[in-house]
């Protein structure tokens, strides 16, 4: 299958945003695809991407932080009508509507929460969720409007934005400063009890937040993560 390039545009300063015609398939938020480009590097002419987008939206949107490899820089120069062959949907890593919700996000871990917290909304279902959304930067904080609008038009959704490395940034910060931390989680939620905790990013950012959530008393059954191997 391909799908085809309406939009391709920087999201942050080392993010860019793909956003392709919305084809006939069925995906769940969370889930990914494997995106294969006309080039060849160390880790061969593929690579996976979370949905951003929701089930809900007319569109699809990947966001991706670029690197020096040649498939990121590939991905880089496509342009508007370029054409992408694509594999699946795959993955497991679901929402779970039922359950009150909390997501950690690492970085560019943000993809499949943007896609979640958007089907959530879009089907107006009543769970609530707290996102915690690590980065280095508020110029590197990604869906950065969409996500404080979603938050002031939506009582069930809030976000949490802790900035690990302040003194790179050139903007004022007021907030949460650091990474996330117990203080972090304990203050933003009532208590740990009957809420399902979802983990994605780089994987030493999840396993450092698995181990975490498994210290302050999370059951591990009650954590669903997400690794972005590669990084
Ligand atoms: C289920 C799943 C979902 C994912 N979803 C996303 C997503 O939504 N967004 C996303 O961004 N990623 C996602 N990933 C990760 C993604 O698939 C890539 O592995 C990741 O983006 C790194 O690819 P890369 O080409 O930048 O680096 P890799 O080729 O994987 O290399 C790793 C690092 O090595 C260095 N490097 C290697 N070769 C070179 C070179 N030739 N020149 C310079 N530097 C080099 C780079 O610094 C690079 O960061 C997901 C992974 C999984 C498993």
């Amino acid at each position: 299958m391909e799908f085809e390039i309406t939009q391709i545009y920087y999201e942050t300063p080392t993010i860019i945003s793909v956003k392709f015609k919305k084809e006939n398939i069925n995906y769940r938020a969370g889930t990914y695809m494997v995106y294969l480009l006309d080039v060849q590097d160390a880790k061969g002419n593929f690579r996976d991407f979370s949905f951003a987008s929701s089930p809900t939206e007319d569109f699809i949107l990947i966001s991706t932080r670029i690197t020096g490899t040649p498939y990121k820089q590939k991905l880089a120069s496509l342009k508007k009508d370029d054409k992408v062959s694509v594999k699946g949907p795959f993955g497991h890593f679901f929402f779970y509507p039922e359950k009150e919700a909390v997501m950690i996000a690492g970085g560019i871990g943000i993809t499949p929460f943007r896609s979640m917290t958007k089907y959530a909304i879009d089907s107006k279902l009543d769970t609530k969720i707290t996102l915690f959304y690590g980065s280095r930067t508020p110029e590197e904080i990604a869906f950065r409007k969409e996500l404080y609008s979603w938050q002031k038009a939506n009582p069930n959704f809030k976000v949490v934005n802790v900035i690990s490395s302040i003194k790179d940034s050139k903007e004022q910060w007021n907030g949460l400063t650091g990474f996330i931390d117990e203080k972090i989680i304990r203050s933003n939620l009532n208590h740990l009890n009957n809420k399902l905790f979802y983990i994605c990013g780089p994987p030493p950012m999840v396993d450092a937040m698995f181990d975490l959530l498994k210290l302050i008393g999370v059951k591990e059954e009650d954590i669903r993560v997400e690794h972005f191997t590669g990084y």
